[in-house]
């Protein structure tokens, strides 16, 4: 009580330190594979950050955790920076102890590997930093001021946190980028709000719309918090739970989405209405067929007790050799068959409640519940998939030789074709870096390591130095893939047994697909022997189109562009040869108009180009004078008038004449004195545009 800031409606939330925020909680629902697919965790958990600091202050009841040593500093920082003392001015403190407390978070979630982002952990980070920039703007700083002082956290916490230190470049990185997108997008933003505001004055209303706080937040990344800070200081109101019931619109759409692109078989739902009490074992590590009783089918809408021909379905079984989807291996394929029906399996996925389906379709026959039936995975496909899984583990290693410990798994797929790898790191890979990281992959697979899965404890496996991913959640015990020395990574998936099996790695493709997020693309064994295979048929292609072999193609394409360019000056050359040509003895045309030369004269079948070469040399032959010419075209004709400084000087325009003659031809132009051109759909005009040259030029005459 003794920290309120007396306002009458000081509450939880309230900007005063009455309430403090001592545990935060981030809620994580959704378990997305990064290709859009997104499966209900297991446990949905609940991530308690709850900093040291904060419970220091709420045990010991030191007035402020801004007093202890490592945030003042950086407090006086911000003061120093905007100019503006600590405890002079309530609301000061208020903006200068938001900013000093969202840029430490924001420092320390970067340095775990938090990238900004509109959902999750990421949504959390970017709030925390609009929220500091939105106050740094209360208190009128206008530079960049992020980096300074999350410089500031930084020196101030590296010895309990050294990790601070080595990701200094990579947390500078993200709070530039984060800073000036949000700069970018809060003009706009804060124009739309003040729009917004004026028209609720006008209504004579006192509260902004929940659908207008909703675009803000969608479509200009103002958080909630921040559009309401803004409005309550123009003295209204924000309806909130409008904005809940559009988020709430929006959510379902999402996951309407993620319904449609993650269960081929069935929807999401139908699964719910299997019976909880069914579970199903992985016994795939070890086999890849064995027999086992159906519990549970579905059809694409409903639980049902028997699938026939033809239909969509999923099978629930009790022990089953097929890998589910999960931590970004696509599942096992393959054929479930009973004695009297037979079941292709396109997918494994992971269903609520420890469960796996066997998504697919019934090829023959009829599968029943409780029949006995015999699992059997594909082997190719699983085989595939474990060299491309093990390749990424190597992968990852060789990032982090080559571009620096920073690199962490950002998301992952693998499937029996291929394999991607996103990760975070904050410029576009070079080519020697690229060949470099192929060669270390290519090294470890030649030299046969063999990869061995073992299961422990948490505390064992971080004793081994494997490599985890930041906030995911493991059990009690883990499973730890190593590949000899060279990599050691906890990992649920399937491997290959030694690296050799791999036999080939090439990176296909390196992009950004998020700011600080890099993506790589690569294929391994028979899928990198199609993906030559391929291109040799694409180069085959190409040499027979060019009359060539292959060795001899880029000769080829050379002497061939060398030709190209021969046949197109000799083509120019003969244009306007033909122009000429058809001009004929055209000086012998030349009339004389009250003492002004007039050359008029109708071509066939030249363009606008040749026209106004011909009637440069035209005019030069001719000394002064104005030159007429019109070119009929099947289906259209073209038309220039030049004259020269002393025909001008007598009268003549270039630019009026055309606008005269232009409409003869079916069309309109216009130019200067000296130069006139124009175009028409009617050829059959050019005859009338030689004969009413003489008069129009007479006119001009003075
Ligand atoms: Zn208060
Ligand atoms: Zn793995």
């Amino acid at each position: 009580e003794k920290y309120s800031c007396g306002k009458p409606d000081c509450t939880v939330g309230c900007d005063c330190d009455r309430y403090i925020e001592v545990w935060n909680n981030v809620f994580t629902q959704f378990e997305g594979d990064g290709k859009g697919n997104y499966t209900t965790l297991d446990q949905k958990n609940i991530d308690t950050g709850m900093g040291l600091e904060r419970l220091a202050t709420a045990v010991q009841d030191v007035e402020s955790i801004f007093d202890v040593d490592t945030i003042r500093a950086i407090r006086e920082h911000v003061s120093k920076i905007s100019g503006k003392d600590y405890k002079v001015k309530h609301e000061w403190d208020v903006s200068i102890r938001i900013i000093t407390d969202h840029i430490r978070s924001a420092t320390f979630m970067i340095s775990d590997g938090i990238i900004p982002s509109n959902e999750g952990r990421g949504y959390v980070l970017r709030r925390l930093i609009r929220r500091a920039c939105r106050h740094a703007k209360l208190l009128g700083i206008n530079e960049e001021f992020l980096i300074p002082l999350a410089g500031s956290v930084i020196k101030s916490s590296k010895v309990g946190y050294p990790e601070l230190e080595d990701k200094k470049s990579m947390i500078f990185n993200v709070l530039k980028e984060e800073e000036s997108k949000f700069n970018k997008t809060i003009d706009t933003g804060l124009q739309k709000l003040n729009e917004l505001c004026e028209k609720i004055e006008r209504n004579n209303k006192d509260t902004v719309r929940g659908k207008d706080a909703f675009m803000l937040y969608d479509t200009y990344g103002f958080p909630l918090e921040l559009t309401i800070e803004i409005v309550e200081e123009k003295g209204y109101k924000v309806d909130v739970d409008g904005f809940n019931e559009a988020m709430e619109v929006q959510r379902e759409t999402a996951r309407q989405a993620r319904k449609e692109t993650n269960y081929m078989g069935a929807d999401a739902t139908v699964y719910e209405k299997l019976d909880t009490s069914l579970k199903s074992t992985f016994v795939g590590y070890e086999l890849l067929d064995n027999e086992s009783k159906i519990t549970a089918l579905t059809s694409e809408t409903d639980v049902v007790y028997e699938l026939n021909e033809g239909e969509v379905g999923t099978i629930v079984v009790e022990d089953t050799p097929f890998y589910a989807t999960m931590g970004g291996q696509k599942g096992d394929m393959g054929t479930i068959s009973t004695e009297n029906g037979k079941f292709e399996v396109t997918e494994a996925i992971k269903l609520p409640g420890d469960k796996t389906g066997h998504v697919g379709k019934m090829v023959s026959g009829k599968i029943k519940v409780g029949d006995y039936a015999k699992l059997k995975v594909d082997e190719i496909n699983r085989n595939s998939t474990a060299k491309n899984h093990s390749a990424t583990h190597l992968l990852q290693k060789a990032l982090k030789l080559i571009l620096g410990d920073h690199v962490e798994q950002a998301g992952s797929y693998v499937d029996g074709n291929r394999l991607r790898f996103d990760f975070n790191h904050y410029q576009a890979m070079t080519p020697e870096e690229i060949s470099k990281v192929e060669n270390i992959v290519n090294e470890q697979i030649v030299r046969g390591l063999n990869v061995i899965t073992s299961e422990m404890s948490m505390q064992e496996a971080k004793e081994t130095g494997a490599t985890a991913l930041f906030g995911e959640k493991y059990g009690e015990t883990v499973r730890v893939v190593a590949m000899g020395d060279f990599s050691i990574e906890l990992c649920g998936g399937t491997h290959v047994s030694n690296t050799n099996i791999i036999s080939s790695f090439k990176i296909i493709s390196e992009t950004g697909i998020a700011s600080g997020v890099r993506r790589i693309e690569a294929l391994t064994s028979t899928g990198l022997m199609d993906y030559y295979k391929d291109l040799e048929n694409t180069l085959n292609e190409a040499a027979k189109e060019a009359k060539t072999t292959t060795n001899d193609l880029v000769a080829k394409i050379a002497s061939m562009n060398e030709e190209i360019k021969a046949v197109e000056s000799e083509n120019e050359k003969l244009k306007a040869k033909m122009a000429s040509d058809s001009l004929g003895d055209a000086l012998s045309d030349v009339i004389e108009v009250s003492g002004v030369k007039l050359l008029a004269k109708k071509l066939e079948n030249i363009d606008m180009n040749e026209l106004r070469n011909l009637s440069d040399s035209l005019k030069e032959q001719m000394g002064e004078g104005v030159v007429v010419l019109v070119s009929s075209m099947p289906d259209k004709a073209n038309m220039v008038v030049t004259a020269t400084d002393g025909a001008i000087d007598k009268g003549a325009h270039a630019g009026n004449m055309i606008k005269e003659l232009a409409s003869l031809i079916g069309g309109g132009g216009g130019g200067r004195p000296n130069m006139a051109q124009a175009g028409g759909k009617n050829p059959a005009g050019a005859d009338d545009v030689i004969s009413k040259a003489k008069e129009v030029l007479n006119n001009q005459i003075k």
